[in-house]
C-alpha cells in the first residue's frame, strides 16, 4: 500500500531523513521504533507531505505521491495523529472531530456519524464533547487526535509517539484502540519511542538510528533481538 524509495528529508544543513526505503502492506500494523533525534517525525511528515523529500520516491496504491500536496494526501486516505497531539486547543472536542471530517466534505449525517463511530471509540470524548480541548488530559487530547484523524476515513493511519507522556494504564488504552483499529482492518504505521508495546502491537516493525533503517524484521523477532533490547527495551 505504502513504499518508500531511498528517500531523504534535510532542513537546510541537516539530513535528519538520510535514504529510507520501507513497505507497508495492506492491513498491517508496521511499528518504526528509534530515539529522540532519529528522524521518526519527519519521515511521517514526509509521507503526509508536511515536509518535502529532497530525493527518493513515495509511493502510494502504486501510484508516486512524492509530489502531491498534504490535502490531496488525506483525499487518497492518509491520515496523521500528530506528535504533541495538535488538536486545536480553543475548540471543542466535537469541534475537533467535525474538522477531521472537513476535507472529505462529508455530508453532514455522515459526519454525525462518524463522530457517534469516535464516541463509541473512546466513550471519554463523549462525555467531554463540550469542553475545550486544550483543557483536556494528555490521555484525552491523545483519544481526540486519533479520533481527529479517524474521521477523513483514512485508510493508512500515521500515530506519531501516541503514548508520549502519557500515564501506563492510559497507554493501554491507546494501544488496545490500536489493535482495535488492526482487527477493523485498517492499515496502521506506528513511530514510538516505547519500544515494547509498539513492538507487541507490530506485524513488521523498522528501527531508525540518525535517519537510516538499521534493522527490520516482524514484531517478535525485534522484540527477541539483543541489539534491539539493549537499546530499546532496557534489558540486555
Ligand atoms: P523525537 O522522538 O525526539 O521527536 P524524532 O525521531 O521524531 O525525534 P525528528 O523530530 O524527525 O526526530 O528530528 C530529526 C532531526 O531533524 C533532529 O536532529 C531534529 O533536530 C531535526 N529537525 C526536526 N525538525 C526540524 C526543523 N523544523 N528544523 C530543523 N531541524 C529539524
Amino acid at each position: 500500500m505504502l513504499k518508500l524509495e531511498s528517500v531523504k528529508v534535510a532542513y537546510g544543513a541537516i539530513q535528519a531523513v538520510k535514504g529510507v526505503s520501507l513497505e507497508v502492506r495492506k492491513g498491517e500494523v508496521v511499528t518504526i521504533i528509534g530515539a529522540n533525534g532519529a528522524g521518526k517525525s519527519t519521515l511521517l511528515k514526509s509521507i503526509c507531505g508536511l515536509e518535502p523529500v529532497s530525493e527518493g520516491r513515495i509511493q502510494f496504491d502504486g501510484k508516486d505521491i512524492t509530489q502531491v500536496k498534504a490535502h490531496e494526501r488525506v483525499g487518497l486516505g492518509i491520515a496523521m495523529s500528530p506528535e504533541g497531539r495538535g488538536v486545536f486547543a480553543d475548540q471543542t472536542v466535537r469541534e475537533n472531530l467535525m474538522l477531521g471530517a472537513y476535507s472529505r466534505r462529508k455530508d453532514v449525517a455522515a459526519t454525525a456519524a462518524a463522530v457517534e463511530r469516535e464516541f463509541k471509540r473512546f466513550p471519554r470524548l463523549r462525555e467531554r464533547q463540550d469542553q475545550l480541548s486544550g483543557t483536556l488530559s494528555g490521555g484525552e487530547q491523545q483519544m481526540l487526535a486519533i479520533s481527529r484523524a479517524l474521521m477523513s476515513e483514512p485508510r493508512l493511519l500515521l500515530l506519531d509517539e501516541p503514548s508520549l507522556g502519557l500515564a501506563p494504564l492510559i497507554i493501554k488504552d491507546i494501544f488496545n484502540a490500536i489493535r482495535q483499529l488492526r482487527e477493523a482492518g485498517l492499515t496502521i504505521l506506528l513511530v514510538e519511542q516505547m519500544a515494547k508495546q509498539a513492538l507487541g502491537v507490530a506485524d513488521r516493525a523498522y528501527v531508525l538510528e540518525t535517519g537510516r533503517i538499521t534493522a527490520e524484521g516482524t514484531g517478535r523477532a525485534l522484540l527477541n533481538d539483543p541489539k534491539v533490547k539493549a537499546a530499546y527495551l532496557g534489558t540486555h
